[in-house]
């Protein structure tokens, strides 16, 4: 495994398998090779952005998640026009440059909803990362659309990437068990593909931590792996750790070390990935500092607003001066990028402040 590890060769199914015989420094290490080889350069970068949840009711009822509602829970809520420019506004004052916009999967709200959504983002001059695969899969289904329509429709609205968020884990096995109500694997990865195809760009996640096994973690980076192979869409992968509080899953929170270790083997597996991302909201700054030295070159975003993982109880917030710090401190050059990974200049972050806002909204 040492030699592998040292040629830098692709590793297969079975020998993904045995990096969990390594000790952790060893993972730690090999990893950073790894990134070290993608990114020569020494620096990590961030987006400045917040996460906008514009719905929280849904029917999918995961069993994982303390944030959503169901359909006719009196604190079910579909956010208001005034409440997001409001919220826009902040995010443009602050140099933001796009909007995590994710929701829950609310059967009220009609395909043109999201167009409008997305219209009225973009007229504030923010990009817009939006919509995971269960959202776009549930829209084509309730639609009868096809996903490629769906996919098209909210890019001429607008749309500039999608988050690969709604991945937990892609083992069949394991969704059954923790969100049965949501697409399987191979429809949430067909989403991606669909998406890639029309040349959108994407991340990808990985909850872990619940009712999966460490093989099924390997599982769901090959079959990452694979689709990348096929259509190089994804910028970066981001793996978490699940969160119990409030949750009806219920259980313990993962500690660091296992958190370091998955980390570790997402970097050494997923090794045609660009990006890898600390987690700082479920981990916290100390043990996102020491993920820069266990394979990742991305500190995630200021989430200038987050409610999902806020919603289990965990609460870490980071102002946009304590990351750029925290990633001095490690040894790196801080970066700011948009959600595509391409890096803003101070220009840019003063452009899009000074833009005018071009938005109205629309009509109900
Ligand atoms: S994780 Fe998403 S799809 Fe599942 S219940 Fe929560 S909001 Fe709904």
């Amino acid at each position: 495994m040492d030699n592998l590890l040292k040629e830098g060769k692709r590793l297969d199914l079975a020998q993904a398998r045995r990096l969990w015989d390594l000790d952790l420094l060893t993972l730690g290490q090999a990893a950073d090779q790894v990134r070290r080889r993608l990114h020569p350069e020494s620096r990590v970068t961030f987006v400045i952005d917040r996460n906008i949840n514009y719905t929280n009711v849904c029917v999918s009822g995961c069993r994982f998640c303390a944030f959503y509602r169901p359909p006719g829970a009196p604190e079910g809520y579909v956010l208001d026009w005034e409440g997001l420019a409001e919220k826009l506004g902040e995010l443009k004052a602050f140099g933001g440059s796009g909007v995590l916009l994710q929701g829950g999967l609310n059967p009220d709200l009609p395909l043109d909803y999201y167009e409008k959504l997305v219209g009225f983002i973009r007229g504030f001059g923010l990009g817009v990362h939006g919509f995971s695969p269960p959202e776009i899969f549930f829209l084509s289904r309730q639609t009868g659309l096809s996903l490629q329509e769906i996919i098209r429709r909210l890019m001429t609205a607008g749309l500039s990437s999608i988050p690969g968020g709604g991945a937990e884990i892609l083992v069949d096995r394991v969704r059954r068990r923790v969100s049965p109500n949501k697409c399987t694997s191979a429809q949430w990865l067909k989403v991606m593909e669909t998406a890639h195809g029309e040349g959108l760009k994407t991340s990808a996640t990985m909850m872990f931590g619940h009712l999966e096994t460490r093989e099924e973690r390997v599982e769901h980076l090959i079959k990452i792996r694979e689709l990348q192979e096929k259509t190089g869409g994804f910028t970066a992968f981001i793996p978490w750790t699940y969160q119990p509080g409030g949750t009806d899953l219920k259980g313990e929170a993962l500690g660091a070390v296992e958190y370091l270790r998955t980390l570790a083997v997402s970097r050494l597996v997923l090794d045609n990935v660009p990006h890898l991302q600390v987690s700082w909201v479920t981990q916290g700054p100390k043990v996102a500092q020491v993920a820069l030295k266990f394979g990742a070159d991305d500190f995630g975003s200021t989430m200038l607003e987050e409610n999902v993982v806020a919603a289990t109880g965990v609460g870490f917030r980071l102002s946009r001066e304590e990351i750029d710090t925290l990633i001095r401190q490690s040894g790196y050059e801080p970066q700011v990028r948009d959600h595509r990974y391409r890096i803003l200049t101070h220009q840019d972050i003063k452009g899009i402040k000074d833009s005018p806002q071009r938005h109205r909204e629309p009509r109900a």
